[in-house]
C-alpha cells in the first residue's frame, strides 16, 4: 500500500496531466456486492489545481485486502474524449478479509458519476 500512496503522490496533478479540465465533480456510492444496499453516497468538486491524477478510491470493507478502485483510466479517457460526463460502476478487485485470500472475492460495487467542465 506504501507503493501505492508513492505513485500517488508522484503523479502530476489534474490541472497538468488535463489542461483542458477546468472542474470536476466526482459523485460516488458505494454498495455491498448485491449491489442493493448502498452503505454511503459522497459528492465532492475536486479542485483540479491540487488534485492528483492517479485517482483512487478506497474500498469501504473494512477488512478488504489489496482492494480499491482506481478510477484514473476512466477519467483519461472522458478527458481524452471531452465527455461533459460518465458515468458507471466497478467492481472491487480485492479479497473480503485476510481469511478469504485467494478463496473469495470482495467484490463491493462502486458507482460513480464523473461531471467534468472544460
Ligand atoms: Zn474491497
Amino acid at each position: 500500500m506504501a507503493q501505492e500512496n508513492l505513485r500517488v503522490q508522484q503523479s502530476p496533478t489534474l490541472k497538468e496531466k488535463f489542461p483542458k479540465l477546468k472542474t470536476l465533480t466526482v459523485e460516488l456510492s458505494h454498495y455491498d456486492p448485491t449491489g442493493v444496499s448502498r452503505s454511503s453516497q459522497v459528492k465532492q468538486t475536486v479542485n483540479v489545481a491540487f488534485a492528483k491524477s492517479v485517482f483512487r478510491v478506497a474500498c469501504h470493507n473494512q477488512e478488504c485486502v489489496r482492494g480499491d478502485f482506481d478510477l484514473s483510466p476512466k477519467l483519461a479517457a472522458a478527458v481524452a474524449k471531452k465527455k461533459p460526463s460518465i458515468v458507471g460502476e466497478m467492481c472491487c478487485q480485492g479479497w473480503r478479509n485476510r481469511a478469504t485470500i485467494d478463496i473469495e472475492p470482495c467484490k463491493n460495487i462502486l458507482r460513480y458519476k464523473l461531471t467534468l467542465g472544460y
